[in-house]
């Protein structure tokens, strides 16, 4: 039967342990940059949609005030007309319209004096939103800077890693290579599982005598339960070879 010590396929998990980490952490990085890249292009967005908004109600507000001033040239004209009309009828036709005239155009200018709150309060927006969008775009560049920065690391650290996870491997049996290989592309580092008093570390069954005796003779043993690869804790190991 074969074996390997305790103590490598505690170095293993870790091993593991650490490769899952820092494949983690590498593929975490592009994901903020993304994110942030999200954030600036959502903000421009809202800055586009209020300047748009903006020109809009400026060339309706133009527009009304064109009206508003060709309304008052009406009036001017009408007034002249009532100086000058001859019959109490025609007086009292242009009397009406006048007031008429002079009511509509009120309601203009209360329209007009609205539209300029509103173009005003959207200035105030516009530059809020620049802010929220410049302050994204700052972020987003030292996100960028700081992914840029410890992805290289990273890599080098993965790579140790690797180098460490070959100089480990060897000499494993080449059937418990494939085994394990197989059980942590499924269960990640808990494919190794530490033995708890006298249970799996991953399933938590309860371990024959049989089985922690194995143990004990640092054979490779699987869990009945989980089909994870059972070790040792450090102090369980010393423990047994005193008593050898
Ligand atoms: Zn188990």
């Amino acid at each position: 039967m074969s074996t390997i010590t305790a103590d490598k396929l505690r170095r293993l998990r870790r091993i593991i342990q650490q490769t899952a980490d820092l494949n983690d952490r590498i593929s975490r990085g592009p994901r903020q940059v993304a994110a942030g890249q999200h954030a600036v292009a959502q903000t421009e967005e809202q800055v586009l949609s209020l300047k748009n908004a903006w020109k809009t109600m400026r060339m309706q507000s133009d527009d009304q005030q064109v009206q508003l001033k060709q309304r008052e040239a009406k009036l001017v004209d009408l007034e002249r007309k009532l100086n000058e009309c001859k019959t109490n009828t025609e007086f009292k036709l242009l009397k009406d319209q006048i007031a008429a005239e002079r009511q509509a155009n009120a309601v203009l200018e209360d329209e007009i004096l609205d539209k300029m709150e509103r173009l005003d309060q959207l200035v105030l927006d516009i530059q809020k939103t620049e802010q929220l969008r410049d302050r994204a775009q700052q972020e987003h560049e030292k996100t960028t800077q700081r992914v840029e920065q410890e992805s290289e690391g990273l890599q080098s650290e993965l790579a140790r890693v690797t180098n460490e996870l070959q100089e480990v491997e060897q000499g494993f049996p080449a059937d418990f290579r494939a085994e394990y290989q197989r059980l942590v592309r499924t269960h990640g580092p808990d494919a190794l599982a530490p033995v708890d008093g006298e249970t799996c570390g991953t399933c938590h069954t309860t371990l024959s005598s049989q089985t922690m005796n194995q143990l004990y003779l640092s054979r490779i043993v699987f869990c009945k339960s989980c089909g994870c690869v059972l070790f040792l804790a450090e102090d369980r190991v010393r423990r047994s070879s005193d008593t050898e």
